[in-house]
Order: C-alpha cells, then sequence, then structure tokens
C-alpha cells in the first residue's frame, strides 16, 4: 500500500484517515480511520477505538463491491469484526452522507490544529516527532498504521521508539525483536518514501544510569530517547548522577519525560534531581531534552522548561503516541515551549531528517543552531 497522504504538506488539512475535517463525501474505510484517530486524540477508552480500527482493515480487505453489496441487502453486521455502529459508518459513507458518528466528533473538536492558537506557530515548522510507540511493545497499532498516520499529518520522518527489555509491563523488546523490527521497519520505508520512519528505541535508564540494550544495537538506530520508568523516588542526588550519566551517555539523543510526573487523575509527583546540572550535562553532550506533549504527563514543567533554555539545550517535541490519533498532540508541547521561550531552531523535530540524522550519528548541529 502507499502512502497517498504522505506528499500533502499542508498542516490544515490534512488527507483522510488523519485530521482533514470537512465534511464531504467521505469513503467508508477512511470514515472508520478518521473516526478512530479522534477517539485516540480524546483518549477514549481503547475498546472503542478498536471497533473502528478492526471495521476499517476489515472493510479495506474486501473485494470491490462488496461493501456496497452487503449494505443493499443488510448483511455487513455478519462479517467478523463489523458491529452495528460501524455497519452505520459504511452504510451513510456509501450512501454519499457524511456518517453521523464522524460529523458528531468532527463538530466536538476535530479540527484542533488551529491556525493561530498557542504553539500553531511552532507546531506549522514541525517535520518530525522523536518518540512513538506501536503494538511492538505497548502501543495500540500496527506500525503501519502508525507511519502512515504521522504522513498523512504532515510530518516528513517519525521514530518508531518502542520500549527496551528490562520494561517487561510494556513488553519492552529484546534485542532479537528489536533486530526483527528494524527489517520491518526497512521494509515499510522501500515504500513510503519521501516520507521516512526512523528506527529507535525508548531505552530505559537504569538505576547507575546505564541503558537497557547493547550498545552495537543502540549504534544502529536512528534515535534513541533514554527514560527513566522504574525507581522514580530515588535521593535527589543519586537521581542526578543517574540520569547525567544517561545523558552523556554517546548513544543518548533525548531525554524522554525526564520528571515521570502525571498530572491527571491520581498523578505522579515529579522525581527529584538537580535540573541544573542535569540540562548542563544536556548542553554538554548535545542530548535534547525532551518536551512530552502526552496531555497527563506535559513534562517538563514550565519552570524546569525555562531553565533547559537558559542552560542551551536541543528540544525534541515529541507526542509519546501510543496510537495513530495521539500523533496529533504536539500542538500540546508546542504552546508549552512558546510559552517558555524556547527558540525554534533549537528544536530538533523542526529539522529535516537528513539534520537529525547528522545530529543523532556525528552530533552535528545545524549552522543556524550553533549560530544562535
Ligand atoms: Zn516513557
Ligand atoms: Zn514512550
Amino acid at each position: 500500500m502507499g502512502l497517498s497522504g504522505a506528499s500533502a504538506r499542508g498542516r490544515s488539512a490534512v488527507p483522510t484517515g488523519a485530521g482533514g475535517a470537512s465534511l464531504g463525501p467521505v469513503e467508508p474505510v477512511a470514515a472508520l480511520e478518521r473516526i478512530a484517530f479522534l477517539l485516540e486524540r480524546s483518549l477514549a477508552p481503547g475498546y472503542r477505538v478498536r471497533a473502528f480500527r478492526t471495521a476499517a482493515r476489515v472493510v479495506d480487505g474486501l473485494p470491490p463491491g462488496e461493501a456496497a453489496a452487503r449494505a443493499a441487502d443488510g448483511s455487513l453486521e455478519s462479517l467478523k469484526g463489523v458491529g452495528p455502529k460501524t455497519a452505520q459508518v459504511v452504510r451513510e459513507a456509501l450512501d454519499g452522507q457524511v456518517p453521523g458518528y464522524l460529523r458528531r466528533l468532527e463538530e466536538a473538536g476535530g479540527d484542533s490544529a488551529g491556525a493561530e492558537g498557542p504553539g500553531a506557530a511552532l507546531r506549522a515548522l514541525l517535520r518530525g516527532d522523536c518518540h512513538t510507540h506501536s503494538d511492538w511493545s505497548d502501543g495500540g497499532s500496527p506500525i503501519e498504521e502508525m507511519g502512515r498516520a504521522a504522513a498523512a499529518l504532515g510530518h516528513e520522518w517519525t521514530a518508531l521508539t518502542d520500549h527496551s527489555p528490562r520494561l517487561t509491563v510494556a513488553r519492552g523488546l529484546s534485542s532479537q525483536r528489536l533486530r526483527e523490527q528494524l527489517d520491518a521497519v526497512a521494509e515499510l520505508n522501500t515504500r513510503w518514501a519521501p516520507f521516512r520512519l526512523l528506527t529507535g528505541i525508548e531505552c530505559d535508564i537504569l538505576t547507575d544510569g546505564s541503558l537497557d540494550q547493547e550498545p552495537e544495537l543502540l549504534e544502529r538506530l536512528d534515535v534513541v530517547v533514554v527514560s527513566v520508568h522504574s525507581k522514580l523516588r530515588m535521593d535527589a542526588r543519586v537521581m542526578t548522577r543517574r540520569l547525567t550519566a544517561a545523558v552523556r551517555d554517546p548513544h543518548a539523543d533525548v531525554l524522554g519525560h525526564c520528571t515521570g510526573r502525571l498530572v491527571t487523575g491520581r498523578g505522579r509527583p515529579e522525581s527529584e534531581f538537580d535540573a541544573d546540572e542535569v540540562f548542563a550535562a544536556c548542553a554538554g553532550s548535545g542530548t535534547a531534552v525532551e518536551i512530552n506533549s502526552r496531555p497527563e504527563r506535559l513534562d517538563p514543567p514550565r519552570r524546569l522548561l525555562r531553565r533547559a533554555v537558559a542552560a542551551g539545550t536541543l528540544f525534541a517535541v515529541d507526542t509519546d503516541a501510543h496510537a495513530p490519533g495521539q500523533l496529533d498532540w504536539q500542538i500540546l508541547g508546542c504552546a508549552r515551549a512558546e510559552e517558555c521561550g524556547v527558540p525554534a531552531e533549537r528544536v530538533v523535530t523542526t529539522w529535516s531528517a537528513e539534520e537529525l540524522l547528522g545530529w543523532t550519528r556525528e552530533g552535528r548541529v545545524p549552522a543556524r543552531v550553533a549560530g544562535a
């Protein structure tokens, strides 16, 4: 399958399956995928989203004309994976209507990426995302769906960064499975040019600051995000040593969600560490500080983000998406970046794939940044 949306550069008019809030006639599969995307973006429960993603796959796999024939004789629901709600969407789309379910979601805020709101100026400059997950670890969707959605959003590149081995609760990838994933990504990229899915990992920072994957394998990856997922409450001095050691590792490119805080539900307090020391280590080693856009994280908090700006670090505005619709969350991180005075040229997710890889592989920073 090709990537029909990959070359669309417009941010506001995104093709089917991702953005694209125009309420004209819509193909059944596109309608189902768009509904799933909007549900994911609004953090709807996984089971609701899955019904639409599953139905999209089933309908997409039907021989030409079969969906219409089944809509006519009332047998859409007898297909495994198609229920009353999803069948209704298919019937309305085939009828040339905007399905009611889709219309209601669009009206409730489908086109969130306004052209002028907070973060919009920086969002318009973004070309990629350094932190995403697939169903190979704890994401909800296959690599292919994540890549297609990222391209449809207008990205030139996106890094796939599934978890590392010791994060077993998130089905972290063994070195063997990561090697298999590299082959899978290479195969997809042969069909997706010019969009490029970069290889990567969200690598656990172990308690001593070392990284949870073979160095030889980290060396092969395009993007290495390093994050703390265990022992978040350790003593501040030990945590400072842990983080500084990790960001100075030559393989580390991005420090993920640095405080580990959660700001919704029961929440989770920030890990304690000497932020100035950690950000100085990031600046000195060329490791970017992530601005994590997940609504429940929004990490780092503003006061720390301003300190990172002062320390002169690079930044990555990332989604940490675990489903295609969540790839649209970057606007949240962009708004915070603007608010805290993050210079756009220091945001690596505004760089071209070539510039990004020059930085992750050789530590080269574009001239316009070096002079900033
Ligand atoms: Zn993480
Ligand atoms: Zn993550």
